[in-house]
């Protein structure tokens, strides 16, 4: 079989385009043949080697977290899957640990993903415990479930789960061109909230309007703290959602209402910021941390998207071939929206 792996950590140059042998499921384990899998920061970060997971693959490494295709093979004791199911793969949890057990599977203490810890999806096969695998509802194409796992699965559990989004309130979401500030400006859109978001430029600022935003707000070209508190006559937003991270973390901080909420589920810029804490207790601001999805909130946001309420934004369809165009694409922030992997035929 084809696959990207990389050698060495380093730049896009590192990710090398090779034969391997095909893979074959183990008991409990099902293949799939890729149908298209989605590029994200986590892959640029993992290739760097600026992020370094316990468990994580020994070089060489397959990267891709979030797959979408049909099962080829299932090896001994798989009772769930069928050869021939189209289906959704990216983690793997234990289904036996604390958090497991509450329902919070996102935080398992076992949890394995797809890309970090498993061979992931840029490659022509995937093999994954069936554990890991979801059903794709009828009228989801392969690469709208790619698209969405990661992106909607995060923005769910943001602003809906940790976040608390109620209708009626005002949510700053930064980087509203990134695969999951899209999904969150559509979600805060189907929940009723009043919608502002930053971006870099306007043609970007355009399309984030289309999928829903109030306002748009350009950043740094515009004093992002000023407008908002132009926009909301002084009070503030009631929920910041940020994955940038750093400077715009801070400024997040600074825009949220007395009482209101922070969520963060990113450090794209940066991972380090120093905050005032007397403002934080005077003011009453939550910081909260977000990671994931849990499985019924990936099946939640399928449904929807199967509904066409909530629309996965494709930036673009690059062969496998051309993965190091996409860690480019991705790390020059020339990006609307996800970009997808597809195994040439
Ligand atoms: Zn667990």
């Amino acid at each position: 079989m084809r696959v990207v792996r990389f050698h060495e950590y380093g730049g896009p140059e590192v990710l090398r385009y090779e034969e391997i042998p095909d893979l074959h499921p183990q008991a409990g384990e099902v293949l799939i043949r890729v149908r298209a899998c989605g590029v994200n920061h986590i892959d640029v970060m993992l290739r760097s080697g600026r992020l370094h997971l316990p468990g994580q693959q020994a070089l060489p490494h397959v990267l891709g977290m979030e797959v979408a295709g049909e099962v080829v093979a299932v090896g001994e004791g798989v009772k769930r899957v069928c050869v021939g199911d189209r289906v959704l793969a990216a983690v793997v949890t234990c289904g036996e640990c604390f958090f497991c057990r509450g329902g919070r599977e996102n935080l398992c203490e076992n949890r394995r993903m797809l890309g970090t810890h498993i061979p992931g999806g840029y490659a022509e096969l995937v093999a994954i415990s069936e554990r890991g695998v979801i059903p794709l509802p009828d009228g989801v194409e392969f690469s709208e479930a790619a698209a969405a796992r990661t992106a909607f699965g995060t923005a769910w559990h943001v602003l809906i789960e940790r976040g608390r989004l109620r209708p009626g309130e005002v949510v700053l979401i930064t980087s509203a061109s990134s695969g999951v500030g899209s999904a969150g400006v559509q979600i805060a859109r189907l929940a009723g909230a009043h919608i502002i978001a930053t971006t870099s430029t306007e043609e970007k600022a355009e399309r984030i309007r289309a999928l829903g935003a109030h306002e748009v707000l350009l950043y740094p070209k515009q004093d992002v703290l000023s407008e908002v508190r132009r926009l909301t006559d002084g009070r503030g937003v009631d929920l910041v959602f940020d994955v940038v991270g750093g400077e715009v973390f801070l400024q997040g901080l600074q825009c949220a209402a007395k009482g209101g909420r922070v969520v963060t589920c990113g450090a794209i810029r940066s991972d380090q910021a120093t905050l005032n804490i007397i403002q934080l207790f005077f003011r009453e601001v939550e910081i909260i941390g977000a990671t994931g999805s849990t499985q019924s909130e990936v099946e939640t946001i399928l449904g929807l998207v199967a509904r066409k309420e909530l629309r996965p934004v494709v930036d673009r369809v690059l062969p496998l071939s051309e993965a190091r165009q996409a860690h480019i694409l991705v790390e020059e922030g020339r990006v609307f929206g996800k970009i997808l992997l597809v195994p040439e035929a």
